[in-house]
């Protein structure tokens, strides 16, 4: 990563189904919100492709239930992941999209695109909703963004967070920053509380949002912003909630109606959303119905779902959230007593079940809803974009001190997770342990490096191997150094060496989950680019277009009046007929036009025709006036 600590820098929330962008606004003392081209304070992390244009955000969305083939959304569960990942093969089955298995076991999603076949992988995704927020920021602030800090769900693996940063890298955004969404929160919360309280407090985060679960303990004093523990889960969220729901009404068709609409693409999608919306409702009403015209087979949907039907199908998912409460509790060896403020984040937080067992749980405490759910993570984000960057004023001081969410180490003799970085350690680190060789002469030494809380090595998640070699002769137990190092995005580096003979040996992580090369990035930098130029080419063709179909509408109509009619010889009204009758057959074939300079010549014509019609009118007035 190169820290580019000049220019603006802007936070940026990459969410499984909604983003958000903020930045430090210097001259007001704030974090803004930055609100989208529809004026929405959140953009769907959604990107659809037709067969003429590339949509990403709100307009991606409300095509998706007529094209759901090719309106991709939930990146963020498959980054970083394997195709045989049994959470993908799970996703899988209710993705209206086409998942397939790519080179290295890496999930690739397989759109149609303008009549062709595409195949993109999840960070190609990620990056085109990073440009969204970018182009955002952007036309918000009007000048060019470089920099940004994103944030990922505190229990983000390696893997996951190196390929947040490649999507970044895609579209040339330098992150400069990856942090953890709760802590951002903390942030937000903690700036907003500051001025209130003495001391230390004790801060638990709850952040329950579309796609993933994150807690944090924080312990905020002065500027200190100290993590203590973190636990979560990346692939629980109100997505499963919303499958929950889809499977209960799938389940109702077949029984009721008799049919199955589980194979069906455009059904599923329709159904999803209905669900979606349903179980917003019954955030706050006790019933929620709902209604799909025509959902299958000319069959409608028409049900309804109670809060306690509500909350019974969902119920193992809010367990396994208190689960992960009470884990984090421990590992950050605090009382639920010593909790000072809990503090709710992302959309799900807002069902009513959940805050009522968390409430419970921490003894009837009140739970604080002051932060808005949806913003507060961009907020935190843009303070640490502001933090980072060179020569902004007036920015809140802080200081980050943030943790590893979970154990790494290497697999050694027996398959033993040999750990070298337990979870929940404050990062930057860097760590040492001696490793041994384990036979008399040993040449090299090979070791998987892993992360996870499983005893056994090969239980955890394998993120690489080191080896190191031309060790001299030695009997069993010639030692030599092993190197943990976390970087502030979490990101880690392991090497090897012997200090004996020099030799030094670094590993390179990620190639074993399918990180994306170098060359991958160069090539998807390309492709972004032309995805890009082919947008605005889009966008050019189809706003001249939309000029021409104006002027056509407004010259036919001056040409009907008399008095503009009457002022016309009949070569000049036979030109202009001519010409709008070339034109209205290009608007008729405006899906096959592609010559944007026949475009705009047109446009041009019409254009002058039409200054040549307001002279007339202008005239006219005046006569008419003297
Ligand atoms: P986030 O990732 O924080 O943007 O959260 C998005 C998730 O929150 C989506 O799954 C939404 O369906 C869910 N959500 C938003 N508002 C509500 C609500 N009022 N009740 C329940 N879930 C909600």
């Amino acid at each position: 990563m190169t820290e580019d600590k000049k220019g603006m820098a802007i936070g940026i929330d990459l969410g499984t189904t909604y983003s958000c962008v903020a930045v430090w606004q210097q001259q007001h003392n704030r974090v803004q919100i930055i609100h989208n081209d529809q004026g929405n304070n959140t953009t769907p992390s959604c990107v659809a492709f037709t067969e003429h244009e590339r949509l990403i955000g709100d307009a991606a969305k409300n095509q998706a239930a007529s094209n759901p083939e090719n309106t991709i959304f939930d990146a963020k569960r498959l980054i970083g992941r394997k195709y045989s990942d049994p959470f993908v093969q799970k996703d899988k089955m209710l993705w209206p999209f086409k998942v397939v298995a790519g080179v290295k076991d890496k999930p690739i999603i397989s759109v149609k695109y303008k009549g062709q076949e595409k195949s993109l992988c999840a960070e190609e995704i990620s990056s085109m909703v990073l440009s969204k927020m970018r182009d955002i920021a952007e036309a918000y602030l009007q000048k060019p963004v470089k920099n940004a800090v994103v944030t990922v769900p505190a229990y983000f693996n390696d893997s996951q967070r190196k390929a947040t940063m490649d999507a970044g890298a895609i579209i040339g955004l330098n992150v400069i920053r990856i942090i953890n969404e709760p802590t951002a929160a903390a942030i937000a919360y903690g700036l907003d509380t500051r001025n209130d309280c003495v001391g230390e407090r004790n801060i638990f985060v709850f952040d329950f949002g579309g796609g993933t679960f994150d807690v944090s303990i924080l312990t905020i004093e002065n500027k200190v912003f100290q993590v203590k523990a973190t636990a979560g889960n990346t692939h629980l969220g109100g997505e499963d909630i919303d499958d929950r729901m889809m499977n209960y009404f799938v389940e109702e068709m077949k029984r009721k109606r008799k049919v199955d609409i589980g194979g069906n693409p455009r059904a599923l999608r329709r159904l999803r959303s209905a669900c979606e919306k349903a179980k917003r409702t019954l955030s706050h009403a006790v019933t929620a119905n709902i209604e799909v015209d025509n959902l299958f087979q000319d069959i409608d949907l028409c049900s309804s779902m109670t809060r306690a039907k509500f909350e019974e199908i969902n119920m193992e998912l809010f367990e396994e959230c208190m689960e992960t409460v009470d884990r984090c509790l421990k590992d950050a060896k605090m009382d639920k007593s010593s909790v000072h403020d809990v503090v709710l984040v992302g959309g799900s937080s807002r069902i009513p079940k959940m805050q009522q067992l968390l409430e419970d749980f921490f003894n009837g405490k009140d739970l604080c809803k002051s932060l808005n759910p949806d913003e507060a993570v961009a907020y935190g984000a843009a303070v640490q974009a502001a933090l980072l960057t060179e020569g902004i004023k007036n920015v809140p001081d802080l200081v980050l001190k943030d943790v590893t969410p979970l154990s790494l180490g290497v697999s050694v003799q027996g398959d033993l997770m040999n750990v070298v970085i337990p979870r929940n350690t404050t990062i930057p680190i860097t760590k040492k342990q001696v490793i041994e060789t384990l036979e008399d002469d040993q040449y090299s030494v090979w070791l998987p490096v892993c992360e996870g809380e499983r005893a056994k090595g090969s239980d955890n998640n394998l993120l690489g191997s080191i080896t190191i070699s031309g060790l001299p002769p030695a009997p069993r137990g010639y030692s030599f150094d092993l190197t943990f190092t976390i970087d502030e995005n979490g990101i880690l580096s392991v090497s090897a060496e012997d200090k004996v003979t020099g030799n030094w040996e670094e590993v390179i992580i990620s190639n074993n989950k399918g990180r994306l090369s170098k060359a991958e990035i160069s090539k998807m930098i390309k492709e972004a680019e032309n995805y890009k130029s082919e947008d605005e080419k889009f966008l050019k063709k189809t706003n001249a277009m939309n000029d021409l179909d104006y002027h056509v509408y407004k010259i036919g109509k001056a040409l009907k009046r008399e008095d503009i009619s009457s002022k016309l010889c009949s070569k000049e009204k036979e030109d202009i007929m001519d010409k709008i009758s070339r034109v209205t057959d290009i608007l008729d074939r405006r899906d096959e036009m592609e010559d944007i300079v026949a475009i705009e010549y047109f446009l041009k014509d019409l254009k002058a025709i039409d200054e040549q019609i307001m002279v007339l009118e202008k005239v006219g007035k005046r006569k008419r006036e003297s």
